[in-house]
C-alpha cells in the first residue's frame, strides 16, 4: 500500500530532498552566524565546513561552499534566516543550529580517526590530521567529560575506524560507555562500529551500549565486493543478527548507501532482508567529495551524479512501508543518525 502523507509534510520532504540532492550552500559576505561553523569529522562531508539548519520539524546538513556560483544562498530577512534558490526565495523561518559535536543535540565522537579497511567511497582515512576529533585515550576522555557538561546534549555516540582491529575498539568504546554511564547513567549511548563476535557485542551491551549500528554499506554483495574488498559481507549480516539478540528489534540499525549504479528494487530488497532481523537502515545517499571522487570513479568507469530529489522521495517512501510492514520504525533510537536527521529523510520523522 503507498504511503500517505499530508500536503504540508508533503512539500517539506520535497524541499529537504532537494536539499540533500543538492547538498551544498554559499554564505554571501553579509551572513553573520551567531555562532562558529563546525567540521564533520565523519558521515557525509566528512571534513568539510557544514551548516546544520531546521523548518519545521526537519534537519539538514548542507556543505558550505566558497562558490558563489552554488544556486543555494542562506539570506537574512526582518525576522531570521530564509533559503534562495538561483535568487529565489524556496523556504523562510530556517533556523541555522550551532553543532559543537557533529549531530545536534548529540555527542558524537569519532575516536579513531585511522582504518585498516579502505572502503572505496569513505574518506576517513583521508581526512588531515588537524581536522580530526581524535586523539589519545586521554584526549577523547576530556573531550567528553567536557561536553556532557553541555546542557543540550541528550545523547553520546562513538564511531570510529578500525585501528588496529575490531577488539581494540570495541575495548575503547566499552571504556568510554562504562565513563558515561557512571557520570550519567540514564543519558543513552550508541555506537557505530564492525565487530569480530559475539563476544564484542556482549561486552559493549553490557558496558552499558543501547544502541548499535553495523553497517551493511551496500545492497548487493557485488557492489560490495567492489567498494569494500577487504570486509566480509555476510558476517557483517551474522553480527546484525546477532547484534538483535543482545540489544533487541529496533535498537540496531544498518547504513545502506545508494548512488553507485544500483538498482532500487535491490535496496528494497536490502532494506526488508534487515528488516525481517529486527534491524532498521539508515538509507544513504553517497556524497561524492574530492576526497573519494576518484576511487570511486577507477570502479564504477563513469561520471558520478548524485541522486536527484525525485529518487530519494520515491526510496523514502517504499522504505517507510517496509519499516512499517515490520513494525520498526527509526523512533526507537535515541542516537546516532536516526535521532539526528541531517543526512536522510527518516520514515516517520520527516514524514
Ligand atoms: S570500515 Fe568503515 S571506516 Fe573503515 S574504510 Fe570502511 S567505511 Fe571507512
Ligand atoms: S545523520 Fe548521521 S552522519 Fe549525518 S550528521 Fe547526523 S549523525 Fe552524522
Amino acid at each position: 500500500m503507498p504511503t500517505i502523507i499530508n500536503m504540508q509534510s508533503s512539500k517539506d520532504i520535497i524541499i529537504k530532498a532537494h536539499l540533500l540532492s543538492e547538498g551544498t550552500i554559499y554564505l554571501p559576505p553579509n551572513i553573520h552566524l551567531p555562532f562558529p561553523v563546525c567540521r564533520s569529522t565523519a558521515g557525509p562531508g566528512a571534513g568539510a565546513k557544514m551548516l546544520t539548519l531546521t523548518f519545521r520539524h526537519h534537519t539538514v546538513k548542507l556543505q558550505i561552499s566558497p562558490d558563489q556560483n552554488t544556486p543555494l544562498w542562506l539570506d537574512h530577512t526582518a525576522d531570521g534566516y530564509q533559503l534562495l534558490r538561483n535568487g529565489s526565495p524556496i523556504l523562510n523561518s530556517l533556523i541555522p543550529v550551532y553543532v559543537p559535536f557533529h549531530a545536534p543535540n548529540q555527542l558524537f565522537l569519532n575516536i579513531e580517526p585511522k582504518c585498516i579497511h579502505n572502503c572505496r567511497f569513505c574518506t576517513q582515512n583521508y581526512l588531515p590530521p588537524h581536522i580530526t576529533t581524535t586523539g589519545s585515550h586521554k584526549k577523547i576522555t576530556h573531550m567528553l567529560l567536557q561536553g556532557l557538561q553541555t546542557p543540550q546534549i541528550h545523547a553520546v555516540a562513538f564511531t570510529a575506524g578500525i585501528y588496529p582491529n575490531t577488539q581494540e575498539i570495541t575495548h575503547k568504546m566499552v571504556a568510554l560507555t562504562q565513563l558515561v554511564k557512571h557520570h550519567h547513567p540514564t543519558t543513552p549511548v550508541g555506537v557505530e562500529t564492525y565487530i569480530n563476535s559475539d563476544t564484542e557485542l556482549h561486552h559493549l551491551q553490557k558496558s552499558g551500549v543501547d544502541e548499535i549500528k553495523i553497517n551493511l554499506q551496500l545492497p548487493t554483495s557485488e557492489l560490495f565486493s567492489q567498494f569494500c574488498p577487504t570486509l566480509d559481507y555476510e558476517f557483517i549480516k551474522t553480527m546484525l543478527q546477532k547484534a538483535v539478540t543482545h540489544f533487541g528489534k529496533g535498537k540496531v540499525c544498518s547504513n545502506i548507501i545508494y548512488g553507485l549504479g544500483e538498482r532500487n528494487e535491490e535496496l528494497y530488497d536490502a532494506i526488508t532482508e534487515l528488516a525481517e532481523m529486527g534491524v532498521v537502515t539508515t538509507l544513504r545517499k553517497l556524497t561524492i567529495t574530492p576526497n573519494n571522487i576518484q576511487r570511486i570513479s577507477e570502479i564504477t568507469k563513469k561520471p558520478l551524479k548524485s541522486p536527484d530529489a525525485q529518487r530519494i522521495i520515491t526510496l523514502a517512501q517504499r522504505h517507510k512501508t517496509i519499516l512499517s510492514h515490520y513494525n520498526l520504525t527509526p523512533k526507537t533510537f535515541s542516537t546516532m543518525c536516526h535521532r539526528c536527521g541531517c543526512c536522510d529523510i527518516i520514515p516517520f520523522v520527516d514524514f
